[in-house]
């Protein structure tokens, strides 16, 4: 069942993207990436403000098990994907991709064969969502089914129809019981962490725009939740942390509400944060 359809037309002045124009004119390094994710960022927008809005029922008791057993709760059938706006998005993002040089030819190929054929197909982006929301719960990682570059434009393209979900979901769902390292809505990884204020954080979901809350002191790649075993480091301007651990020594980069001017904003921190990247390295980090 879908509520309505309100439109919600792209604004020239939304917040992200004035944000945007001020991350490039501080970091003018950042251009091009902030370019890059600009285009990507504009068309994602355009086609999550034509989606209705998804109603889901969950079953409470159904959904106090999934939660405390780490299962996600986001099942594909569920998500309000359009088959031919999800083409027209995974044409254009790998567009975006190529001109920007992130595909191999071979991964170019593999592209152009899919769109060639009609694909991805239904069953194509099936498969590639269950891979990772399905991986938790018991069953063996597997080999993913395409290359790595494929999957990051399945991931582009299925943003949209996802976030639009996981939006509807955010006030409905108590999130309290889930600590888990990956997204209680689709088995994503962190892909930045949110400081609130001191002993709380939460995580936010790289693929479908979740965020729920995870223990300060935890790792989200080794889960370790041993005290004192992360070293935080901040950056210059202070809206953002470096967290490294010292357990598995990967680190998580984090927004820090408390030292910023404006909230979260997944798609620009992510650029944003971009440097820590290589501040980690320095220090020993892997990703
Ligand atoms: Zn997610
Ligand atoms: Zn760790």
């Amino acid at each position: 069942m879908t509520q309505p359809h309100r439109p919600r037309p792209e604004r020239a002045d939304s917040p992200e993207l004035a944000a945007f124009r001020q991350l490039k004119a501080a970091q003018p390094e950042l251009a091009g990436a902030v370019d890059m994710q600009v285009e990507l960022f504009v068309m994602q927008r355009r086609v999550q403000a034509r989606l209705s809005t998804p109603w889901l029922e969950f079953d409470a008791a159904w959904l106090a098990r999934q939660l405390g057993e780490g299962r996600p709760i986001l099942r594909f059938e569920e998500i309000p994907f359009e088959w031919g706006e999800f083409r027209t998005l995974f044409r254009q993002a790998s567009e975006v991709l190529r001109r920007y040089d992130l595909l191999e030819p071979s991964d170019l190929d593999c592209v152009q064969e899919l769109i060639r054929t009609g694909r991805p197909s239904r069953d194509d982006v099936a498969s590639w969502y269950e891979e990772t929301a399905s991986r938790r719960i018991g069953r063996p990682s597997v080999v993913p089914s395409q290359p790595e570059a494929i999957g990051q434009v399945l991931a582009l393209s299925a943003r949209p129809f996802l976030a639009r979900t996981v939006e509807t979901l955010h006030q409905r769902v108590d999130l309290a019981p889930w600590t888990r390292p990956y997204c209680p809505f689709c088995g994503g990884d962190a892909e930045l962490a949110l400081v609130l204020r001191p002993g709380e954080m939460r995580l936010a979901c790289g693929r479908c725009t979740g965020v729920w809350p995870f223990p300060e002191h935890a790792c989200p790649h080794c889960d370790n939740r041993i005290p004192r075993y992360q070293t935080s480091y901040a950056s210059r301007n202070g809206r953002y942390r470096l967290i490294g651990c010292d357990a598995c020594r990967r680190y998580i980069k984090a927004f820090d509400a408390r030292k910023a001017d404006r909230p979260f904003m997944l798609d620009v921190d992510t650029i944003a944060t971009l440097p820590l990247d290589a501040a980690a390295l320095q220090r020993g980090y892997l990703s």
